[in-house]
């Protein structure tokens, strides 16, 4: 039998066709029988343009339901899917046209769609093998070349099944869906979740206060990364009652703040469930849907997903070994076992911990550890001790280039305060070399579209610190 994800997640679609898929700001509903027909005609036309069995096609486009169409007629077609972040410059994408060498590359989904229509559908999905490619996801890659990490048919279904159960989601559920689908959050995690369930979702081409707040009333779900949920709770009509009708608040992509947790809590009575993942294996843990949330804390690893820490100590780099890890980097041999152990675990690149109760904690990525006057310092533990001080909003903790330390600690504080004071403050609870040599205040942190700090962009600005 094939295993084309296509045909499982059509599989799951409502009996019937006419119940809707996307719900629009605008009050009107797109079907899920369009979103059907809209998948075939993609097919269609792809396969009338030569487009094969394991042939890339690009889409680098504004969010929208048609370019949801192309992302499934593309699996349908039996080709890869290759999205790419709108914000990437012409430069860069010269870079992964170069790279993955797609047959087509999509602008205009809306346009592409209705030009399909004449191509004639494609009503029955190209056959695929569980191991086959299904999609190519660069990843956002704050160091060196961007790596494609090769997603199969197999581990996309594996993981989508895993989170529709472990979410709880039924046909009665609606997603409120706000986030960008040129990334795993909003193409696979979120959409595989709608569809495997067949609810709708209230969906908006971005994260607009006024839109979101709307749209909660009509959901009972929200994914959404940190700062989702951090602009949340400074709209000051977000209300408990706005998020009663909501059965669950998910959140990934960047670590989420115990204070936003706290303060989620304070506000609606209700627990964030924080998850954690990856482009090369999508979801990997995720706190309990009945059981205990901890602020902090990713959960525990789904179902099949094997979790280590490598290295012999208690806090190490994260591996992890399960169904859903991609097969290889596109094209990179070498960075493929470079980062694969003897033994076929992932090494993610994050640090973390187990606790006795088998919950996961991260503490930072490995290539952000700090190495200062030869200890390591984990920027993380640095970083929960200054949020908690007075005038912290957020911190992010670096290294600088330091002549007798190596590395120096440098605190970037998104907040007010005194500098010397809080030097202070941060050493009373932390061993001298861990505590900031320097602390600079800044408006604002920089961070990419799925709110990650980039913390490289604060390792370039700050790495003159120390010389003057
Ligand atoms: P990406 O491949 O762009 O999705 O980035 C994946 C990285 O985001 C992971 O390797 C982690 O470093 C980080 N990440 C994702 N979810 C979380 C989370 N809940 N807490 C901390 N870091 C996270």
């Amino acid at each position: 039998m094939s295993q084309n994800l296509y045909d499982l997640l059509a599989s799951r679609f409502p009996a019937d066709r006419s119940k809707p898929c996307f719900l629009l700001s605008d009050g009107s509903e797109i079907s899920y029988g369009a979103l059907e027909a809209g998948a075939a005609q993609v097919a269609g036309r792809l396969v009338a343009e030569g487009v094969g069995p394991g042939d890339r096609v690009a889409l680098q486009a504004e969010k929208s339901p048609e370019a949801v169409m192309v992302y499934l007629g593309v699996l349908k077609a039996g080709a890869v899917f290759l999205p790419l972040n709108n914000a990437y410059t012409r430069a860069e994408v010269d870079y992964f046209l170069g790279d993955a060498e797609p047959k087509v590359f999509v602008t205009d989904p809306p346009a592409w769609v209705a030009e399909a229509g004449s191509a004639g559908t494609l009503a029955v999905s190209v056959a695929r093998e569980a191991d086959d490619l299904a999609s190519l996801i660069y990843t956002s890659g704050t160091t060196g070349r961007s790596k494609g990490a090769m997603l199969s048919h197999g581990a996309l279904a594996a993981n989508a099944l895993a989170l529709h159960e472990a979410w709880g989601f039924t046909p009665d559920d609606v997603l409120l869906h706000a986030l960008p689908i040129f990334h795993v959050h909003g193409l696979f995690v979120a959409l595989h979740c709608a569809f495997l369930s067949g609810c709708p979702m209230v969906w908006l081409p971005k994260f607009a206060d006024a839109e979101v707040l709307a749209g909660l009333e009509r959901s009972t779900v929200m994914m959404g990364v940190p700062t989702f949920y951090t602009r949340l709770l400074a709209s000051p009509g977000f209300t408990r009652q706005v998020a009663d009708k909501v059965r669950v608040f998910i959140c990934g992509s960047a670590p989420l703040l115990p204070s936003t947790f706290a303060e989620f809590e304070a506000r609606t009575g209700q627990r964030i469930l924080e998850r954690y993942g990856m482009s090369e294996a999508v979801i990997i843990t995720t706190n309990p849907l009945a059981g205990e949330r901890i602020a902090g804390s990713v959960g525990y690893p789904l179902p099949g997903v094997e979790l280590r820490i490598g290295g012999g100590e208690d806090t190490g780099v994260i591996e992890i070994c399960g169904p859903s890890v991609f097969s290889a980097y596109w094209r990179m041999p070498e960075k493929t076992a470079e980062e694969f152990t003897a033994d076929g675990f992932f090494i993610t690149g994050d640090v973390g911990r187990r606790d006795p109760d088998g919950r996961v904690w991260i503490s930072g990525r490995a290539k952000d550890l700090i190495i200062s006057g030869g200890y390591n310092v984990y920027p993380k533990e640095v970083e929960l001790v200054l949020d908690e001080l007075p005038g912290v909003t957020e911190s992010a903790v670096i290294g600088a280039p330091h002549k007798d330390f190596g590395e120096g600690v440098v605190a970037v504080v998104m907040g007010q305060g005194d500098e010397a004071a809080m030097i202070a403050q941060a050493r009373a609870q932390l061993a001298a070399y861990k505590a900031p040599k320097r602390i600079v205040f800044v408006d604002e942190l920089p961070r990419n579209t799925m709110g990650k700090v980039q913390k490289n962009l604060l390792r370039q600005r700050f790495a003159g610190l120390f010389e003057a």
